[in-house]
């Protein structure tokens, strides 16, 4: 925690801890109004969930998209803007391009300046039937909140596959756009597991760079919308594999992704493509559980926004910015400015309800 003595009643409570949670924080904070973030904690049921503290950035390597961090040699940079004691928790800075743990560290550094204070535990249920609202911590404590900023992102779904696991950020990836530019994919055939809309959009996204792109689907026709299906069967690059699943990733330490092996859905032989990347398109969880209820949802239970271009919720007070909102652009850079947007809501919340 900060040094700021806490009020009673929060003014802005941030749950999350991801590029929306942190320039929420910087917003609120820099019109003093003390926000409180509780960024998750390092739990192992977490771990497993890919839901620990500093959110999805902190899970992949170089970010190349985020403006402001053109490649250079960051080292000193990151010696005077980040304490040596979370310098320790990330590593060394290696390469010149910022990667996601530092860029997150550097929201969450901007934050802390400004005066965020930070808990290092989770939200573990709310109650937004009554304002002041109140919200319970995985230590059992209370906090009543005149607003609340929900920012706790959404994880991309992964086949499960232990090769998969292994070889996550070199060669398999969730995010075509994140990614797909990068020296591995580019000239190479790839892989797509997935038959729905965005499964197309990343396949069609990655024929860009990769020699070929195999799209990977359990059944003889896509889920996709027949215009995207379309699109993905006339590509010249786009292969479709129907009636097949990935049942393994296949590479080597040193070179990461080689190839996946395929099975049959329909008792055909086996089948092992050679591939430089492996790219699950088969959706993503939005966190919206812990809300349990309080807050309509989309049908795919992301945060619903009644009003459009703005992050006010069904509950007038309560706020929700980033992935969590947003099953369209789910970037950094988008999280972020929703996050920006979020913080003045809760402002303006505020100064109208006194
Ligand atoms: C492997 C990978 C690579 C990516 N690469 C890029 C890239 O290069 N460029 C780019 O723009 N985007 C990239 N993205 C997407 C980007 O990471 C997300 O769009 C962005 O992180 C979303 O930010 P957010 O703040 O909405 O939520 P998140 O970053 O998802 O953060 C939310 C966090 O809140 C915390 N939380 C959840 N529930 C609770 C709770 N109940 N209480 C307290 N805390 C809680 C958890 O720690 C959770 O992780 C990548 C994503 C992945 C998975």
């Amino acid at each position: 925690m900060g040094e700021l003595n806490a009020p009673s009643v929060e003014n802005v409570v941030i749950i999350g801890s991801g590029p929306a949670s942190w320039t929420a924080a910087i917003y609120a904070a820099r019109a003093s109004l003390l926000p409180l973030v509780y960024e998750g904690a390092f739990t192992e049921a977490n771990q497993m969930r890919n839901l620990l503290p500093m959110g999805q950035l902190a899970l992949t390597t170089e970010v190349e998209n985020y403006p402001g961090f053109p490649p250079a040699d960051l080292g000193i940079f990151l010696e005077s803007a980040i304490t040596e004691e979370r310098r320790m928790m990330l590593g060394l800075h290696e390469g010149n391009m910022v990667t996601g743990p530092e860029l997150v560290e550097l929201m969450r550094a901007q934050a802390v300046h400004f005066g965020t204070r930070v808990v290092e535990n989770e939200i573990t249920s709310v109650d937004f039937s009554q304002r002041p609202f109140r919200l319970t911590s995985g230590d059992g404590s209370e906090i009543l909140a005149k607003t609340v900023i929900v920012a706790t992102g959404a994880t991309a779904n992964y086949l499960g596959l232990p090769s998969e696991t292994h070889f996550k950020n070199h060669g398999v990836s969730a995010c075509a756009v994140c990614d797909g530019a990068l020296p591995r994919f580019r000239n190479r055939p790839v892989v797509v597991a997935g038959g729905g809309d965005s499964a197309v959009e990343e396949a069609d996204y990655l024929a860009k760079f990769a020699s070929k792109v195999y799209l990977v689907h359990r059944r003889d026709q896509l889920r996709a919308s027949a215009i995207m299906a379309k699109r993905a069967m006339e590509h010249p690059k786009i292969v479709i594999q129907w009636n097949r699943t990935v049942s393994e990733i296949l590479g080597t330490d040193a070179d990461g992704v080689t190839g996946v092996r395929l099975a049959s859905t329909v008792g055909e032989p086996e089948l092992v493509l050679e591939a430089s990347g492996f790219f699950a398109a088969i959706g993503h969880t939005p966190t919206t559980t812990f809300l349990n209820g309080q807050l309509e949802l989309t049908d795919k239970k992301y945060i619903h926004r009644p009003l459009p271009h703005r992050q006010q919720t069904s509950v007038p007070g309560v706020f929700a910015a980033g992935d969590v909102a947003d099953e369209y652009y789910r970037q950094a850079i988008t999280a972020a400015a929703s996050g920006a947007q979020a913080a003045l809501e809760a402002e303006r919340f505020l100064v109208q309800n006194g």
